[in-house]
Formats: structure tokens, sequence, C-alpha cells
């Protein structure tokens, strides 16, 4: 089954410009992922296409409108009926995106996702039909759709056909529970900085020892919180 994500957006040629490209254009290319961007405005009953207005009680900037995001929403919903549906708003106030997260939205056959501009949206429609507000990061960025491109391309590549196989991700930094160990390529002499002679030696037993040697120090180093993990994981 191929995911597909709508997303509701005051910039629709921003995310189709990045998710277009390179790995993530390729899979849509492919049918292994499908992303659609709609522009609220065009769900605007303004004559001038307003989506947005100053906040109740006070307070600086503008807030997104409910009706249009709604409107934008039914459209959709309408357009594609579907049971296993997850509508997410990207907002710094959300559950912090990770590894572990993006794995569990990738169960689900369609995800919409609303990015907020401004100030954010009306309460109201995040009461009314968002299931979860997910951040990517404890700072605050001019609007969703960066957050919304980073949250689809850590989901997509771990979906079917999106990599050439999930070997490709799993052992990768976080998903494998470490952090990467240093990798190498050609030329073996760099501004005189060789490549470790284990990685030169073809003994495939002593280059797996090595890599999780190195990314063992590594991890204890930088992110000792994902040792603790480890430790945990083991004893359940
Ligand atoms: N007033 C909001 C607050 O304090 O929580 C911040 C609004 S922000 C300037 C505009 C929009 O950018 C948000 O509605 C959200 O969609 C998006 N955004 C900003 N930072 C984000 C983050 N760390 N993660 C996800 N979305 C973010």
């Amino acid at each position: 089954m191929s995911i597909r994500f709508d997303i509701m957006t005051l910039f629709p040629e921003m995310t189709d410009y990045i998710l277009g490209e390179s790995i993530i254009g390729r899979a849509q290319k492919s049918g292994a992922i499908s992303v659609f961007s709609h522009n609220i405005r065009d769900y605007s009953k303004d004559k001038h296409r307003r989506v947005d207005d100053t906040p109740y009680g006070g307070g600086m900037g503008m807030l997104m409108s409910p009706e249009p995001i709604f409107d934008c929403y039914c459209a959709i919903t309408e357009m594609y009926p579907c049971e296993h549906r997850r509508v997410i708003y990207m907002s710094p106030r959300g559950r912090i995106l990770n590894h572990k997260i993006a794995r569990e939205i990738s169960e689900y056959e369609h995800v919409i996702v609303l990015c907020g501009h401004y100030e954010g949206v009306d309460q109201r429609i995040i009461d009314e039909i968002v299931d979860e507000e997910i951040s990517i990061g404890d700072y605050v960025l001019t609007g969703g759709e960066l957050p919304a491109c980073v949250m689809i391309d850590s989901i997509a590549r771990l979906c079917d056909g999106v990599l050439s196989s999930p070997e490709c991700y799993e052992g990768e930094s976080i998903a494998s529970g470490l952090l990467e160990y240093p990798q190498y390529t050609r030329p073996v002499e760099f501004h005189g900085k060789r490549v470790p002679d284990v990685l030169l030696s073809g003994h495939h037993a002593n280059i797996e020892k090595w890599r999780y040697e190195q990314s063992l120090e590594l991890t204890k180093k930088r992110r000792p919180d994902l040792i603790d993990n480890l430790e945990q994981n083991k004893l359940k």
C-alpha cells in the first residue's frame, strides 16, 4: 500500500519544489508515495482572498482563519475518502519528531498536513480536524512548510519502494539505536589522512567489529541518552 500525503499550505510551490526533487521526487514518480499540495487561499471566500485576521484579545501578528482551512480539508477528504487517516498540524507546541514517530505515521494510508503561518492557526480548527501537533525541534520557524517537508521526508524513506531496501535505513544513525560509525570513500589518502587500515583489509568480521566499536564510542560521547535506551530495551 502506498502512502498519500496532502499538504494544506499558503505556499504550495515551496512544498512541491522541495518534495519534487531527489529521492522523494523519484518516489512520487514511481508511485511509491504520492504528495499533493493545496493552496488554502483557494478556499477563501473573501474577495481579496484573505486567509488571516487579528487575534481576539489583542497581541502581535495575524492568525490563520478557520473557514478556508476547513473547506480545504473537506475538499481533500471528499476527493480521497479513507478510514486510515492521520491529520497533523506542524507546530512548535507538538510532540518532537523522531524516528519512532516517523515510523508510527508511516503506518497510515493517508496523512493530511496543515502548515501554519504568521502567529499560527485558530484553535477551533485544531480542535475540529487535527489528530496531533508535531514539532521538528525546539525553535520557531516562520511557517510550517519546511517542517512538513522534513516530516514527510523522514516518513517517506521508511515506505516500501522509496529506498532500495530497509537495510538502507535500519543500520543508520538513530534507527539502529546508535549513531553511525565514520565512513570513507576514495581516495585512500586525502590531505595526509589515510582511511583506517581495517577498512582496506577485506576482513568482514573485523570491519563489523570496528564499526560497532566506533558507533558505540561516538554515541557514548555525543548521545549518552541513546545508550540508556539501548540498555532499557535489552532489559525488556
Ligand atoms: N505563535 C506560534 C507559537 O508560539 O507556538 C508560532 C507560530 S510560527 C511563527 C508559524 C508556523 O510555523 C506555525 O503555525 C507552525 O505551522 C510552523 N512552525 C514554526 N516552528 C515550528 C516547529 N519547530 N515545528 C513545526 N512547525 C513549526
